[in-house]
């Protein structure tokens, strides 16, 4: 199996040949197929397994193919628990998109909000985000999120283990309802479940 094969673009291509990447890995095979069409995604997958670009190529390759929105607000929305996280797939992000027309931005807490707010306001097709810092911009009214077509929900066990189910119930009623979900998820208890079933329309699932 290769990149190509898994129907990205040659310009996603380019970014993923400057990583270095020669082979997808198997959550990779797995995901990107079924996000590339629509579909909602449930993935048991932990961390090292190549999990992020399983959700960020895809998603870049399906905003690439529409028209930016004018003032780009956001379209495609990767909720972490962690800043660590955040920035890790925001870095991702960004070199993956190297060869796009897209823009892309984090926000997350501890850290001083003035200048994620500057960057907010050039506007962003992806937004990389941890749900506390998320709900605090958006009631200031410093981004909007429905226009929003792709919610990743990344590392879900670990934000019901930091407590963050209210939070994510809270962003959930503010993206419209008609959107393409993806979550991922290194365990599935009866908790990570139940939040499934009520954030993802008949997914596919897969396993790393
Ligand atoms: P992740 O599980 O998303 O945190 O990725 C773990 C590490 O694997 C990161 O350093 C990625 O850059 C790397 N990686 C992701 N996909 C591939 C691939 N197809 N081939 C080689 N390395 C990869």
């Amino acid at each position: 199996m290769t990149f190509k094969n898994l129907g990205l673009s040659n310009n996603l291509l380019k970014a993923i040949d400057k990583k270095g990447y020669t082979t997808p890995s198997p959550i990779q095979e797995k995901a990107i197929p079924p996000v590339l069409e629509g579909k909602d995604v449930l993935a048991s997958a932990q961390t090292g397994t190549g999990k992020t670009a399983g959700f960020t190529l895809p998603l870049l390759h399906l905003l690439s193919e529409q028209k930016a929105l004018r003032h780009r607000p956001v379209r495609a929305l990767i909720l972490t628990p962690t800043r660590e996280l955040a920035a890790q797939i925001f870095a991702n992000v960004k070199e993956y998109s190297e060869f796009l027309d897209l823009r892309s931005a984090v926000i997350f807490g501890g850290v001083n909000q003035k200048p994620q707010i500057a960057n907010l306001k050039r506007g962003m097709d992806v937004l990389v985000a941890t749900p506390g810092r998320l709900l605090d911009l958006h009631n200031q009214r410093f981004l909007s999120l429905d226009k929003v077509e792709i919610f990743v929900l990344d590392e879900a066990d670990r934000m019901l283990d930091m407590g963050f189910l209210r939070d994510i119930e809270r962003v959930m009623k503010l993206i419209p309802a008609k959107r393409q979900n993806l979550m991922f998820s290194a365990t599935f208890s009866k908790d990570i479940k139940k939040l499934a079933h009520g954030i993802l329309n008949n997914p596919i699932q897969v396993e790393a």
